[in-house]
């Protein structure tokens, strides 16, 4: 498989090329240059296959011979290797728990996959290779997790201080070995400028081999479409009309490895992009103007994006036809109250207890299914509710307990390097510290 630059069509790489530099040039996005369909057999079949062979045929033409098919296959039983179950909420909502993996994020699916390919492609480098990221929380935990005493390979991650929960810090924080946490005495943005420089110095760019777990990485935003397959297997043994698919989304990787699966045949009724207050997708399907905006923050903070990056590919998906996109794909916007509203009152009928990007996911498919009441769907449950414990505590009145995954890694010591939001500091870091 090639993949394209989407800003430039006549740069062409394969997936090694687009494992490595993540973007092309002028910051393009990497889009395969086919859409490989799904066997239709296959597709009306899946409780006959394991979950290892589903991700498997999804994934293998993606990746063609640059892995060895023995490898390629140890890759994907890593990166599946956790329960991934569609449980019943209600007559017509389901959700898809994504959670209970090793950070407790739908991203440790992505990320596996990625450090996995990465670890391979640059086995026989003799510089190390320093993976450098900026982290609002769940990106930096399931990188870290997931290139985690991967040979050749050092993790530096950039958070800011006092603005992740106290899981998600220790994720960060206490792995030790080949993972670094500089712990930055600023905002998220300030972290993401101190990468970006780090990208485009010179001097740290000859000593070290820089490259970025970014989501926009093929590696990244593909495999994400193997749990719609998983989802899909489990709906199969309950229910006949195909599904209504909503996704909480921030930089819309995940819905778009969605949609790129029913491109491939993937039975779905219909997509549903579900955002908070950061609404720029849904108001473009109102207006047909795509109006980036400054991001504001929620409680749903790994979807607080004001300029989704991932949507162009969406975009390409649908040949840049505007009302195909539209008639796949609704949009909805749900505030912190009415996010907090739907936690408190899903608990309350259902006995479920969400998080907030899944409770904006339930509350945009309540809203749906309104209007088109003979339909049924699921929504992704992107985090587990105990990275959110403040707002989960608050809208449902109880204590949510840490899952026993979680006692070892509670009772370990948080290990980082503080520094300020100071270029010159995250350079001496890089060059002489690691
Ligand atoms: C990253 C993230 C999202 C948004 O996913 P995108 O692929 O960026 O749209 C939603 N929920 C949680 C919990 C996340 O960490």
């Amino acid at each position: 498989m090639k993949y394209y630059n989407l800003k430039n069509h006549q740069e062409k790489v394969d997936f090694k090329t687009a494992t490595i530099k993540g973007q092309g040039k002028n910051k393009g996005l990497f889009f395969p240059e086919s859409i490989p369909l799904f066997d239709v057999e296959f597709i009306s079949k899946l409780h006959q296959y394991s979950n290892e062979e589903i991700a498997y045929r999804c994934m293998k033409d993606f990746v063609g011979n640059e892995i060895p098919v023995e490898i390629l296959k140890e890759i994907i039983r890593e990166t599946v290797n956790f329960e991934i179950p569609l449980k019943k909420i209600n007559e017509s909502i389901y959700i898809l728990e994504l959670f209970h993996g090793p950070t407790l994020a739908f991203k440790d699916i992505g990320a596996r996959f990625m450090s996995r390919c990465l670890s391979y492609f640059l086995k026989d480098q003799d510089k190390k290779v320093t993976v450098l990221v900026a982290t609002s929380g769940d990106t930096g935990g399931a990188v870290a997790n997931g290139f985690y005493n991967l040979p050749g390979i050092n993790v530096v991650i950039l958070y800011p201080k006092n603005r992740v929960s106290p899981v998600q810090e220790k994720q960060l924080t206490a792995l030790g070995k080949n993972i670094f946490a500089l712990e930055v005495n600023g905002s998220f943005d300030d972290c993401q400028n101190l990468v970006k420089q780090a990208f485009s110095n010179q001097e740290i760019n000859d000593s070290l081999l820089l490259t970025s777990a970014n989501s926009i990485n093929v590696a990244r935003w593909l495999p994400q479409q193997i749990y719609y397959l998983l989802a899909l297997k489990q709906w199969q043994q309950n229910e006949i009309e195909s599904p209504v698919i909503c996704v909480p989304s921030g930089n819309f990787g995940n819905i778009c490895a969605g949609l790129l699966a029913h491109f491939r045949g993937l039975p779905a009724e219909h997509f549903i992009a579900a955002c908070n207050a950061n609404d720029i997708i849904p108001e473009y399907l109102k207006t047909q103007v795509l109006q980036p905006q400054k991001s504001v923050a929620t409680l749903s903070n790994a979807m607080d994006v004001g300029d989704p990056s991932n949507f162009i590919r969406i975009m390409e998906l649908f040949g840049h036809k505007f009302d195909a996109l539209k008639n796949k794909i609704s949009g909805y916007s749900v505030d912190d109250q009415k996010t907090m509203h739907t936690i408190t009152e899903v608990f309350k009928k259902f006995g479920y207890i969400l998080e907030p990007h899944s409770a904006v996911a339930f509350s945009s498919l309540e809203q749906y299914l309104d209007q088109h009441p003979n339909k049924k769907g699921f929504i992704l449950g992107t985090a587990h509710p105990v990275k959110f414990p403040e707002a989960v505590e608050k809208a449902t009145q109880i204590k949510i307990g840490l899952p026993e995954s979680l006692n070892d890694l509670m009772k370990k010591e948080k290990k980082t390097v503080e520094i300020n939001s100071d270029f010159e500091e995250l350079r001496r870091f890089l060059l002489h510290k690691i």
